[in-house]
């Protein structure tokens, strides 16, 4: 098979290998792989807040089962001692559910086989012939995934493949779905759940995680994912429908050089076709992001990235019509918002004097033609609503009337000072 590991097709068939002791589940092993991976996910993942790490491995949520975290880089056993639980989980000795979480892409082990090497392992693994050699993720990831309660691929290199097998992909580079198959159930009967991203957001990693933990507690239904196995409320949306650029976009106004405020789209932003919520969630703790910091979109959390937005930096070709019509579009608009945004500038006293009585600067009070613009404007904005910018006529008419009153009020009150003085002479 191209994967050269996966020659014993994975099927439904096989049972959870771990045991559960009676009651709710407290704890659940994370075992962290990493294929062709630069270590951005691991690194976006430490950088997450909602739920952070910590907040995971401590149970500090109520009625999340607490994690136990075993990752190559952040451990704190090495050797042997960091590798036995791996080998129990295969084993199926474990005594408690793991999920498995794999970073960068898998690679054909059996290209690097061949010239007596390996492209990514982590400990040993013992042959049946009593040898050992590196055992690789690859053959690593197989081995757990039957068991696993679920595995979730993070990253774009996990998910499709990502730079590693992008055009002139020399080690044969793919996600973990395609190297499981399609087939592939977890022992909970999941297929792969994938979290994309160069690197992806960190909170999207650990919420997801805490969506898995919580399915897994019984504590909420699975989460919803999409026909690709990505959180459906993640990726469900363009990164254009929530950018803080798109009101320049529907305006027809565009950034030609870095820098500027308005849409990045003529710079090469592919945000209006690509499934990503960054514009919503931000980078870290709800700050930053790509658009929010000056960058294009290049679609790194697509199945298609790199190869399908490159050359980087070029406007996307649909935007001549996309971007011709925003413009065409734009320049009618935009005249007619800022009369409707001068009314909106205005108080009404202001409006009645025409005199604006701003230190910091002067501010043309609407001419004669404003005026009448703006009459219709209220007239139309009015319509048909029982709204009236003076009052409705019960309002007008309780309003006299308490003028009425307090006038005559004043008057009886004149009429009594009077009458008080003249008594006091
Ligand atoms: S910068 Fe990109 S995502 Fe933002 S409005 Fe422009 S095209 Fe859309
Ligand atoms: S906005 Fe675009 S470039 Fe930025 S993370 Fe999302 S998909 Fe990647």
């Amino acid at each position: 098979m191209a994967n050269g590991l996966n020659e014993v097709p994975l099927t439904n068939a096989h049972s959870p290998t771990f045991t559960l002791e009676e009651g709710p589940i407290t704890e659940v092993h994370a075992f962290w792989l990493a294929g062709l991976s630069c270590d951005g996910c691991s690194i976006a993942t430490l950088g997450a807040r909602n739920p952070s790490v910590e907040q995971l491995m401590t149970a500090a949520i109520p009625g999340i089962p607490k994690v136990i975290l075993h990752h190559p880089v952040l451990d704190t056993e090495a050797g042997h001692r960091f590798m036995e639980p791996y080998h129990q989980a295969v084993r199926g000795e474990l005594g408690a559910p793991y999920v498995v979480l794999y970073e960068g892409s898998v690679a054909d082990e059996q290209i690097a086989e061949e010239y007596g090497g390996y492209w990514c392992a982590m400990g040993l693994e013992e042959m049946a012939d009593g040898s050992r050699r590196p055992y690789t993720t690859a053959k690593m990831l197989k081995d757990l995934a039957p068991g696993a309660a679920a595995v979730l691929a993070v990253g774009t290199c996990a998910t499709w493949g990502g730079v590693p097998a992008a055009v002139g992909n020399v080690t044969h580079a793919m996600g973990t779905m395609d190297f499981l198959g399609k087939d592939y159930l977890s022992a909970l009967g999941l297929p792969v759940i994938n979290i994309p991203g160069c690197a992806p957001i960190g909170d999207n990693i650990t919420e997801t995680i805490t969506a898995v933990l919580m399915f897994l507690a019984g504590v909420a239904p699975l989460l919803e994912l999409d026909e690709l196995g990505r959180p459906a409320w993640m990726f469900g949306g363009t990164v254009h429908q929530s950018c803080t650029r798109a009101g320049y976009y529907e305006e027809g106004l565009f950034a030609d050089e870095y820098g500027q405020k308005e849409c990045l789209v003529e710079l090469g932003c592919w945000g209006p076709v690509v499934q990503c919520n960054m514009t919503k969630r931000g980078a870290l703790g709800h700050n930053g992001g790509c658009m929010n910091t000056g960058g294009i979109c290049i679609g790194c959390t697509m199945p298609g990235f790199p190869d399908a937005f490159a050359p980087f930096y070029k406007a996307p070709p649909g935007n001549f019509i996309s971007g011709t019509a925003s413009r065409m579009v734009g320049s009618f608009i935009r005249p007619l918002r800022r009369i409707s945004q001068q009314r909106s500038n205005m108080t009404n006293r202001w409006n009645k004097t025409g005199h604006i009585p701003s230190g910091w600067g002067h501010v043309q009070a609407p001419g004669i033609f404003m005026k009448g613009f703006h009459y219709f404007y209220k007239k139309i904005q009015t319509w048909g609503s029982g709204f009236h910018p003076d009052g409705t006529a019960q309002q007008r008419k309780l309003q006299a009337s308490a003028h009425r009153f307090i006038k005559e009020g004043g008057k009886r009150s004149d009429e009594r000072m009077y009458a008080e003085a003249e008594a006091g002479r």
